[in-house]
């Protein structure tokens, strides 16, 4: 795509806003410190590293999908994820540029951590209140996350519509008549696990962006125009997050959303050159190594603050970080759209919990175009990737109606174990 990237500089050399080169580097091994344990090897959810017992060990770029479970669970410290900190604290610095920082769910409980808070403790507000010192303005993920399960819901209740009630109409049509199961489409390693080696389950992803590239979009079209008042141009997006797939994501070529929307919309000059919707990706330990070198500790932060109009949000948004948590959010709204009544219970615990890779359910729908006749939507949860991706993936291949709705996250646990939280004392992450 022709246009400067965040690097401010311009040509097909460029993949999104990194130098080709770079993206080879989102997760590698520094062969200095690899003793040929092997333990990565056995993390990794598509065996993306060569190696063996005794051997330096080499991340196959084409094959990785970037999730950085190798990188948390490696005993020596021998894997290193690409960093933004030097280039954020430079933009940090520049007047010019409005820097907006975007927290994931998962890292308000675990950033204090890394200064030596309890880990697993929710600390939103000093997070935020740090994010704020440091310079940015706070713009939470929760409420895109927020946005994302209205996107997913609504999808998931057109093929309801489409295949289960027969609906047709342009209203319906154009997300409807995608094929049952409907995946989650909010984890980039999934993503990309299934673009590269689940190419047959592609007409089935939702089509919803993941909460932190909604955020980027919002932020320089909606935010700008009516919270911040400035020129998208200003808006310096990072996002701040549990997952270093995440700057994959951002990378992504077609992740301009912003840019061709303000183009298109005659809000920017048709030769403005093209920008990402997020500029640089942090992950928690990025984060905690910014406020180190500021001097900034989130445990010293007021444990208070009044929400601003980019922190309002639900507490669907807030379970996203889990596994298990996107399909109890988009189970919410889709009984509400089908009912027409709010669940009795929201918590849908069924679907919840850490300690099977596979979790099934049956959810009992009354729908209301059906005049109340329960209809039960079966439900599955992929626990993380590397244990049971595939055999449930064998499953919908040999029975596409076995499953109205996957959810898969790459990590187990969801993204509170993603590749970029603080790295727990060896064998302890999950
Ligand atoms: Fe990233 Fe979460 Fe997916 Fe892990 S589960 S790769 S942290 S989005």
């Amino acid at each position: 795509l022709p246009g400067a990237n965040a690097h401010g500089e311009e040509g097909p050399a460029y993949v999104g806003n990194l130098r080709k080169g770079e993206l080879r580097g989102i997760i590698h091994i520094n062969k200095e410190n690899c003793v040929g344990c092997d333990t990565c090897r056995k993390f990794c959810p598509t065996d993306a590293i060569k190696g063996g017992l005794g051997a330096k060990h080499e991340i196959v770029d084409d094959a990785c999908v970037y999730c950085g479970q190798c990188l948390i669970a490696c005993p020596f410290n021998a894997i290193e994820q690409m960093s933004f900190v030097d280039e954020v604290e430079r933009v940090l610095d520049n007047k010019d540029r409005i820097c907006v920082a975007h927290p994931s769910p998962a890292v308000r409980v675990s950033l204090c951590e890394e200064f030596g808070g309890k880990p697993g403790e929710l600390s939103t507000e000093q997070m935020v209140n740090a994010l704020e010192r440091l310079g940015f303005v706070v713009y939470d993920c929760n409420s895109s996350a927020d946005q994302t399960i209205i996107e997913e819901g609504t999808e998931f209740v057109k093929k309801i519509q489409y295949w289960v009630l027969g609906e047709r109409g342009p209203e319906v049509d154009e997300q409807g008549k995608h094929p049952f199961p409907h995946f989650t489409s909010c984890c980039p390693a999934w993503v990309k696990n299934a673009e590269t080696y689940h190419a047959d389950m592609l007409p089935h992803l939702s089509t919803a962006k993941s909460p932190l590239q909604m955020g980027g979009t919002l932020a320089k079209t909606w935010a700008a125009k009516h919270i911040l008042k400035c020129d998208p141009r200003k808006i310096y997006f990072v996002s701040v997050t549990p997952c270093t797939a995440k700057i994959f994501e951002a990378a992504r070529p077609e992740m301009n959303t912003a840019w061709r929307y303000l183009v298109a919309n005659k809000d920017l000059p048709k030769d403005t050159p093209s920008f990402q919707d997020i500029d640089a990706s942090l992950t928690a330990r990025d984060i905690a190594e910014l406020l180190r070198r500021k001097g900034i500790n989130p445990l010293d932060m007021p444990k208070t603050r009044e929400r601003g109009p980019l922190e309002v949000y639900t507490g669907a948004g807030t379970i996203f970080g889990v596994s298990g948590g996107v399909m109890e959010a988009a189970l919410r709204t889709a009984y509400f759209a089908l009912s027409g009544e709010e669940l009795k219970n929201a918590d849908i615990e069924v679907v919840r919990g850490h300690n099977n890779a596979i979790v099934e359910a049956t959810i009992p729908v009354p729908i209301k175009a059906l005049g109340g006749k329960t209809f039960d939507v079966r439900v599955c949860v992929v626990n993380g990737a590397n244990q049971g991706l595939k055999e449930v993936l064998n499953r919908v291949r040999v029975d596409k109606n076995r499953y109205h709705f996957i959810e898969v996250m790459n990590c187990p646990g969801g993204c509170v174990n993603g590749g970029g939280q603080p790295v727990q004392p060896s064998g302890t992450a999950w």
